[in-house]
């Protein structure tokens, strides 16, 4: 293996390059597998035709999955839990839009249902017995 940045020979194991100090697969003027000197725009190496990996594989590796806030996820349960709010924002569209529905298309009278299983659910959720919102991320404690 050879340092993509200066060309330096190094360890297989080694995770900086001992001449220039960069990390291990960084840079792209250097083939890692001859240690020929080649152009960034190059995509194969022209001495040994080994394929150059992408120059950013690791930043499009995972998706982002932010973890939502316990403490604002059972706020809203218990404020506007009538309006499925907190279920919006935990992703659980469906039970959303039912309780925001049943508030709205029996004019409020609904509503007590939906407020007080908003409520329950925000009190659960505070209380630590709803951990993980839709995507199965759980609950930050903030
Ligand atoms: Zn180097
Ligand atoms: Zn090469």
């Amino acid at each position: 293996m050879y340092c993509k940045n200066c060309g330096n020979m190094m360890d297989s194991q080694a995770v900086v390059c001992v001449k220039c100090g960069v990390q291990a697969g960084t840079g792209d003027r250097f083939c890692s597998n001859c240690g020929q000197e080649m152009t960034p725009e190059q995509m194969v190496c022209i001495h040994c035709g080994a394929a150059k990996q992408p120059r950013y594989n690791r930043t499009y590796a995972a998706p982002v999955r932010e973890s939502k806030s316990r403490l604002a996820a059972g706020l809203l349960g218990i404020l506007v839990g009538v309006f499925g709010v907190h279920n919006f924002y935990l992703g659980f569209t469906g039970k959303a839009i039912a309780q925001l529905l049943l508030t709205v298309l029996t004019c409020g009278i609904g509503g007590v249902a939906s407020a007080i299983w908003g409520l329950v659910e925000g009190i659960l959720i505070l209380t630590k017995q709803i951990n993980y919102d839709a995507q199965g991320i759980p609950l930050s404690e903030m």
